[in-house]
């Protein structure tokens, strides 16, 4: 297996460091970007205990001249990026009657933006090189909608319009572009809701219980290995069967 460089934007989160872990074992160079320097050295420290070592490079996905600089970085310390996994995201519920223009800008611009401004500066290098995986990370609820998220759900469905069009520009370069949809998976993001949400969430799942980050991990891997090179476009449900629409 040829060894590569690969970036995962949060790398330090709970899917994220899934991520991670499973593209080092691959046997690729992992790097992933942080925003506070303290807790990016607490997780560089878990992951080392680990054995699994990560570059890992400043940088916020909202703010393009960041990302040019965190991109040119990690060019710089592990060579070009080859695979690309667009998963950091934050959430800021509340119903569309009461949001704020600053809850819809956050994560509009956290989970759909970031695409742009760390794909940008990724892209022409992969299409010279005449190789590429980029993995979007959307959600289920940007597929069927969600009570409560009107500016998660636009951004994340607004990821998938953004991986079917890049993937027609970019199939005749051997880049694939693919996204993975979670359902609910058993992260802080998740365990920070109430217990009784929860419950009433994984009443609706017919598996019976949350993902775990390592169940999404191993889609995003699959879709960046050599052998997948035929499927672009796709959007990977992973929800424990929450959601079979097409
Ligand atoms: P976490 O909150 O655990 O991790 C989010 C990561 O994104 C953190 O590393 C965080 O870094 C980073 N991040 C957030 N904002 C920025 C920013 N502006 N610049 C750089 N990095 C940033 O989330 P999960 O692991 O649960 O989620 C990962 C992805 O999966 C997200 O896109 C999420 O929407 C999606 N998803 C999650 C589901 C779930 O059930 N957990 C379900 C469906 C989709 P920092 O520590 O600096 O904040």
């Amino acid at each position: 297996m040829t060894q590569r460089t690969a970036l995962v934007t949060g790398g330090t989160g709970g899917i994220g460091t899934a991520i991670v872990r499973y593209l080092v074992k691959q046997g690729h160079r992992v790097a992933t970007n942080y925003r506070d320097e303290a807790k990016a050295d607490a997780w560089r420290k878990a992951m080392a205990q680990e054995g699994i070592e990560v570059c890992m490079v400043q940088g916020d996905v909202v703010d393009p001249t960041s990302c040019e600089n965190m991109i040119s970085a990690i060019h710089h310390k592990c060579g070009p990026i080859e695979i690309l996994v667009n998963n950091a995201g934050i959430t800021r519920d509340t119903t569309f009657h009461k949001m704020t223009y600053q809850q819809w800008m956050d994560v509009v611009n956290t989970n759909l933006n970031a695409c742009f401004n760390v794909t940008r500066p990724v892209i022409e290098d992969m299409r010279t090189r005449k190789w590429g995986r980029i993995v979007q990370i959307s959600s289920i609820n940007g597929l069927k909608g969600q009570y409560g998220q009107a500016n998660y759900a636009a951004a994340k469905a607004g990821m998938h319009g953004f991986t079917i069009s890049l993937a027609q520009e970019n199939a005749r370069f051997g880049i694939t572009v693919n996204t993975v949809s979670p359902g609910y998976v058993a992260t802080d993001m998740v365990m920070a809701v109430p217990e009784e949400v929860r419950e009433k969430i994984i009443a609706q799942i017919p598996v019976g219980r949350l993902g775990t980050p390592e169940e999404i991990a191993h889609a995003v891997v699959f879709l960046t290995t050599d052998e997948t090179s035929w499927i672009t476009g796709t959007n990977l449900k992973i929800n424990g069967g929450q959601y079979m629409g097409w």
